[in-house]
């Protein structure tokens, strides 16, 4: 499992013992005990000082959700300067001010004030990536000829596509580290994107597109163009949309994924209608959830969007946002179909698909081979998308009860907690 970016910033004390073990005379000795005093004192309170949040102390992030009839009002404004709070980010579908606060006591303080309905911390999220079994990145500026990974086959797509249908028009929104948006094996289609990565005081993002890798393996997984280069996707004609909610280490913030789920919300109800999201993918978690986000995935299958996530990879408990009702939680398999013991378990897998050893499209118009149930997930959200490309009458929960009842069993008997329904099968769906 990746380590938290944070925990890898902690400074390591140097070893002192062949310095104090060499013999020397007793005044110098005391002169240099003197110095190494001083000199861990100093180094102590640095590490004490490095350890801190840049912001304080005891600063926190949390989600403010008002009322309706006190959101952006000055009452708000009022009661969040009143307890010190400073503003990162509005979401005004949601009624929610993502903020800064000096301290956990603020939180309490908050939610007690007229108008507020409640306050949440943020929740750190991250990719789902296994870090073992990376390879080095390919590729760049000499195009390999084209292969077909294995998890493409494993799903039965290319039967899918021998009926015509290669998932065509369908849009699909890839909440991650952004999309390599100028690779040569995506480029096609890239329909657009939203930055949803909000800092507070230093806005350091400027653009959606990939700054990590993750998020551009992940669309040549659900929408690698099919030509004569690099790979192909699962749904191969599939519009991939690049929503950043990761940074360039592949951490991120829940109030960022709420911000961008009523984005992807907000699509289906402008007045363009080839641009409305009808899945999403999300390969990555947390160990815990929010309210917050829970009502955001709730209004965006609401709003008639599928939604897809990694089941995680700590082996144990299914991470969030995949563990929702709302969310089809996906195991990750080799290719014997057998799941990893990192694959996380429990009774929200829904289904399963390949997430070892997956080669796919990386950034820098390269390629790689990674290993997660992120890699599983898209998978999935490919294979929704060639359901829906040939059904386009059905509404999400149609595609997602196709999905489920024409997979491909797997262990024991029936639904179980490793696999779900089994390995996801659009040819099956499709009656192919
Ligand atoms: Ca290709
Ligand atoms: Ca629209």
């Amino acid at each position: 499992m990746r380590r938290w970016a944070n925990n890898a910033a902690e400074p390591e004390l140097p070893s002192w013992g062949a310095a104090l073990s060499r013999p020397a005379r007793p005044g110098v000795a005391r002169l240099r005990w003197a110095l190494l005093a001083v000199l861990l004192l100093m180094l102590g309170l640095w590490a004490g000082w490095a350890a801190q949040p840049a912001q304080g102390s005891q600063a926190v992030r949390a989600m403010v959700v008002f009322d309706d009839a006190t959101y952006g009002t000055p009452a708000a404004d009022r009661a969040l300067a009143a307890v010190g709070a400073s503003v990162i980010n509005q979401v005004s579908a949601a009624r929610m001010a993502v903020v800064e606060l000096p301290s956990a006591a603020a939180v309490h303080r908050l939610a007690a004030r007229a108008g507020v309905r409640k306050v949440e911390f943020d929740v750190p999220v991250r990719a789902t990536e296994v870090a073992t079994g990376k390879g080095k990145p390919s590729g760049g500026t000499t195009q390999p000829a084209q292969v077909l990974p294995w998890g493409i086959n494993e799903v039965g797509a290319s039967t899918v596509w021998g009926s015509g249908n290669r998932g065509a028009g369908v849009n699909v929104a890839v909440f991650d580290t952004g999309i390599d948006a100028s690779h040569p094996d995506l480029q096609a289609n890239i329909a657009g994107g939203y930055l949803a990565i909000h800092d507070g005081k230093y806005r350091r993002k400027t653009s959606y597109s990939d700054d990590n890798g993750h998020g551009t393996h992940v669309a040549g997984i659900v929408a690698a163009v099919d030509n004569s280069i690099g790979v192909v996707g699962v749904a191969p004609e599939a519009r991939l949309w690049s929503v950043k909610v990761l940074d360039s280490n592949g951490f991120g913030w829940t109030s960022d994924i709420v911000d961008a789920l009523y984005w992807a919300i907000g699509t289906r109800s402008d007045a363009v209608r080839d641009n409305d999201i009808q899945i999403i993918n999300m390969s990555l978690g947390a160990d815990s959830g929010s309210t917050v986000e829970a009502t955001a995935l709730a209004d965006a299958s609401t709003a008639g969007i599928l939604l897809a996530a990694a089941a995680g990879n700590d082996g144990s408990a299914v991470d969030y946002p995949a563990a929702y009702p709302e969310v089809v939680a996906v195991a990750a398999l080799d290719s014997a179909d057998a799941v990893p013991s990192w694959s996380s378990r429990g009774p929200q897998v829904e289904l399963a698909a390949p997430g070892v050893s997956i080669f796919s499209t990386y950034k820098g118009g390269g390629y790689a081979t990674l290993s997660g149930t992120s890699m599983a997930s898209p998978h999935v959200a490919g294979a929704a998308a060639l359901v829906w490309g040939a059904q386009p009458s059905l509404d999400a929960a149609g595609v997602r009860a196709l999905l489920d009842g024409h997979a491909q069993d797997l262990g024991v008997s029936g639904r179980d907690e490793l696999t779900g329904y089994g390995l996801v099968r659009p040819d099956w769906a499709l009656g192919l």
